[in-house]
């Protein structure tokens, strides 16, 4: 790659934002990387900063689904609620004695919920998690 102003000049990088081989004259050293110019080190900055954003939504994602036993015992409460609804309606229809295996997913994903139920239930609460540091 060589530069994109000056043919025959080796690139030292590319500008983060439009990509551009870049000289070691024309690159802007930045933060998150190189920018050709003024337009793109603004494009740059954005972003870096979007990308910082979205770690920071990744690690409260992250810390919700540790926090909220309550999610997934409610879960279980559901899919237990309909796992039975399906196996009692068809054994109930002798005709229909095969829709009453369509309730073993449910009774699987209740079992599995609540499960995770328990071994969420100590984590952190979601206190805990609010005080946590966000980097
Ligand atoms: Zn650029
Ligand atoms: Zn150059």
């Amino acid at each position: 790659m060589e530069c994109f102003q000056h043919e025959g000049r080796p690139a030292v990088g590319a500008c983060r934002s439009c990509l551009k081989g870049l000289c070691r004259e024309c690159a802007t050293e930045l933060d998150g990387g190189l920018a050709c110019s003024p337009k793109c080190e603004r494009m740059v900055g954005i972003i870096v900063s979007s990308l910082e954003q979205g770690a920071r939504y990744q690690h409260v994602s992250a810390g919700i689904l540790r926090s909220t036993p309550g999610l997934w015992s409610g879960l279980a409460v559901v899919a237990l609620f309909v796992g039975i609804v399906v196996a009692a309606l068809g054994l109930s229809f002798s005709a229909y004695r095969s829709i009453a295996l369509l309730a073993l997913p449910f009774l699987a994903l209740a079992f599995l919920s609540g499960r995770l139920a328990r071994s969420t239930a100590g984590g952190p609460s979601p206190a805990d998690a609010a005080r946590e540091p966000v980097s």
